[in-house]
């Protein structure tokens, strides 16, 4: 690619909408504007339903947008088909041949483009060996466990040297050890290929580990677009607040009481301590009084909801340092008070796009 390429983003998407139904159904993308940088690891974070799959098979070209542009390293690839497009997919499911080995379902992309034979070998034994899978070139797909079937599946698709990679869901199926394995790996061979990823995935957690940026899908739209740190420590909205990591929400007469102020609010439980009753509040703190109501312990930390004297629940975590399951547990129906940084009250856009719940 020449210096005219420098800068010029991986992917831009100009006001594109899908709608499946007729005008009256709820359009599956509503709208999206969103660039991706040349060698960025970019994630489509969202529920189901939410249009993230949708967007990410209109980028690969498989579903036409009912309006809006698409443009790949600054090429209008709107009316191409996919097979015109520099972009290679790798789906949950894999869709490997049964019938043959891992070398030749990595070679079959060259196959069909008339690579030469020796030229494929070459690529096929980098391929095998980016995914680190060297040695397992004659085995069948049913020979090989699943994180094996879908790192054959990746280099199937990084064999063609794409310069976009399409993942949508690529560890739905894995279990989770696995999963946060292969979340390292991907993230590994990534940086070393150095070629640009779109992630689909449901999963927070995966989101926040993997990618260097992630937009934030909901109902067809997107609500936020940012890198992991910046997502998480400053939502925007209250669905953001909610769905990456967890909330507490605080609006309406809640945050007059609570925190003096009108309008809406967020406090991540981990920045919530749990004191005695008569602990001090410092000048730069908010504080409510309280009781345990539910305690559930999940190992490297507990969880408490607190029913608060003057109304209302809060979710507080805290870490196990010194905690047994059996203290935790018995902490239930404790008086409490709890108090906040000022510093850690986040403030909420009032977002019109987001629907009340
Ligand atoms: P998931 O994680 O469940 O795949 P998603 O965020 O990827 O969810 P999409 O698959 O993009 O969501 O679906 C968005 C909306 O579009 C959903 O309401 C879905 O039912 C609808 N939809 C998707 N594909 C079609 C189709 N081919 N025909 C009609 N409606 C569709």
């Amino acid at each position: 690619m020449g210096a005219t390429s420098h800068g010029v983003p991986a992917i831009r998407l100009e006001g594109i909408t899908k709608q499946f139904g007729g005008a009256s159904d709820a359009a599956a993308v509503a709208g999206i504007d969103l660039e991706v940088r040349d060698g960025e690891f970019f994630s489509l974070l969202g529920p189901s339903g939410s249009g993230k799959t949708t967007t990410l098979r209109m980028i690969a070209g498989f579903e036409r947008p009912t309006s809006g542009r698409i443009f790949l390293h600054g090429e209008d690839v709107t009316d191409l088909p996919p097979f015109d497009r520099d972009v290679n997919t790798v789906f949950q499911d894999y869709a490997l041949f049964p019938h043959m080995s891992v070398a030749e379902n990595v070679a079959y992309g060259l196959e069909v483009r008339h690579v030469p034979s020796s030229e494929r070998a070459v690529r096929v034994k980098d391929a095998l060996r980016m995914v680190r899978l060297e040695g397992y070139d004659s085995r069948r797909p049913a020979q090989l466990s699943g994180g094996q079937r879908q790192r054959v599946a990746l280099a199937r698709a990084l064999v063609n040297r794409p310069r976009v990679l399409l993942l949508d869901e690529p560890l739905g199926a894995l279990d989770l050890k696995l999963r946060e394995e292969m979340q390292i790996e991907l993230k590994a061979i990534q940086s070393e290929v150095g070629i640009t990823f779109i992630y689909v995935t449901h999963d927070q957690q995966e989101a926040l580990t993997m990618s260097d940026r992630l937009a934030v899908f909901n109902r067809g739209r997107i609500e936020q677009i940012g890198a992991p740190a910046e997502v998480y420590e400053h939502p925007l909205t209250a669905f953001v607040a909610g769905f990456v990591g967890s909330s507490n929400l605080i609006a309406a007469e809640a945050a007059q009481a609570l925190l003096g102020k009108a309008g809406r609010f967020a406090i991540r439980p981990e920045k919530i301590r749990l004191g005695e009753p008569t602990d001090k509040v410092g000048a730069d703190e908010h504080s409510a009084l309280g009781k345990i109501k539910t305690v559930v312990y999940l190992g490297a930390e507990t969880r408490f909801i607190i029913a608060l004297d003057m109304g209302g629940d809060l979710m507080v975590t805290q870490q196990n340092l010194k905690e047994s399951s059996m203290e935790a547990l018995s902490a239930q129906g404790r008086a409490v008070r709890l108090t906040w940084k000022r510093g850690h009250v986040l403030t909420l856009a009032d977002d019109p796009q987001v629907a009340p719940a």
